[in-house]
């Protein structure tokens, strides 16, 4: 079977078997390149892709909601 690249997999996944290393996010820069898969022990490069988001929440309110009634809450 002929290696692929598998781009934005939600693990490190090898291009070789299509082993799923599920503990990808232990790893540290310095493994990027020549990442050895644990299952065939071939070696691959990695690139991790960051996505950040974003929560927002409302701080210690008190008020009354569009049905009348008064409301609160506090913030964790
Ligand atoms: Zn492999």
């Amino acid at each position: 079977m002929k290696p692929e690249s598998v781009d934005y997999a939600d693990e490190i996944t090898c291009p070789y078997c299509q082993y799923v290393d599920d503990e990808s996010w232990q790893m540290t820069e310095e493994e990027y390149d020549d990442f050895e898969c644990a299952n065939c022990g071939k070696l691959f490069d990695v690139v991790r892709h960051l996505t950040i988001r974003y929560s927002s929440k409302p701080k210690d309110v008190e008020g009354v909601d569009e049905n009348g009634d008064n409301y609160s809450y506090a913030a964790d």
